[in-house]
């Protein structure tokens, strides 16, 4: 069946869409934006750490007053629907698709698609696979778009325990030893400070998807497990103990966040997956009725 896009539905939603994908550029949020100010209130007076964060700080408060992108890699974007059952997934993926090319020709998203292996640029930000679209079933509507830097995402890496490099082994105890190797492999690269989104378990896969949706979780939010709580909580003071600091240039704010969520695995494998998200955190999320109307944001 073909789309209606002049169909008033149809309008009203890529309206609704494009203006999640404009908050998520433009306007950090404020969970993210208050860890990087506790960062700077630790960081040593006038060293590099408190100039970079005071930098970063400023440059996300242009960013919100003019309502233009905070940085200039626009990054990979993943839109999560929750749906009521029996949903036209087909409109709600071309509603998105609209919005994403809305969005591009607004100027909140950057030209940031290329073509493998020509090397092309794809002229409105939409092509096979992008952006990433997921859905589940609800019963109400909410959508919640990440946007992730290709800087942070080059420094998202994945183990398979155990590991005798690390001396991990497969329990909680293992798993932390990775997420401050990942750490330490990545030195600032990346764009710290970061949050760590993470996945134990599943297959190399959905290990990737399940912790890159970890950093859609505030900064406050605790796992509901404790002993996961707990390995959060433990490995955010042990990363920001290393001293590698903003951008790595050294100091104490090495990670704003550590969420971890699991998988069922199989008996032969127990994958660690981390989504190494910079400081620029771009969530956002809309609650809407069927007909496109915004009920909430956040
Ligand atoms: S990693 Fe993040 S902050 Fe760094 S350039 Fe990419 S999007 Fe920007």
């Amino acid at each position: 069946m073909i789309m209606d896009k002049n169909n008033i539905l149809f309008k009203r939603w890529v309206a609704l869409l494009a203006d999640l994908v404009r908050r998520a550029s433009t306007e950090l949020p404020a969970d993210i934006v208050n860890g990087l100010r506790k960062g700077n209130s630790l960081e040593k007076m006038s060293s590099g750490a408190q100039n970079t964060l005071c930098t970063l700080l400023d440059n996300i408060d242009i960013a919100r007053q003019k309502s233009v992108p905070m940085c200039q890699d626009t990054g990979t974007l993943s839109f999560w629907y929750e749906l009521p059952a029996g949903a036209d997934t087909v409109f709600f993926t071309e509603v998105t698709h609209a919005a994403v090319m809305e969005a591009t020709s607004r100027g909140w998203l950057r030209l940031n698609v290329i073509d493998v292996p020509s090397g092309k640029q794809i002229t409105d930000n939409v092509s096979d696979g992008n952006p990433s679209i997921y859905f589940t079933t609800s019963n109400k509507i909410r959508v919640r778009l990440l946007l992730k830097g290709g800087g942070c995402e080059n420094v998202s890496t994945q183990y398979s325990l155990p590991d005798t490099g690390l001396d991990a082994g497969r329990d909680l105890e293992g798993v932390r030893k990775c997420l401050l190797d990942a750490v330490w492999q990545a030195q600032g690269n990346g764009c710290a400070p970061g949050i760590l989104g993470v996945c134990i378990g599943g297959d190399r896969a959905a290990g990737y998807i399940k912790a890159k949706e970890q950093l859609l979780r505030t900064l406050e939010d605790s796992a509901p497990l404790p002993e996961l709580a707990q390995l959060e909580k433990r490995v955010l003071e042990d990363a920001n103990s290393l001293g590698i600091g903003p951008m790595g240039l050294g100091g104490n704010t090495t990670l704003l966040g550590v969420k971890v969520g699991t998988l069922p695995r199989l008996p032969a494998s127990y994958f660690v997956t981390i989504a190494y998200s910079c400081w620029a955190c771009r969530r956002a999320e809309l609650f809407a009725t069927p007909e496109g109307e915004e009920i909430a944001y956040g």
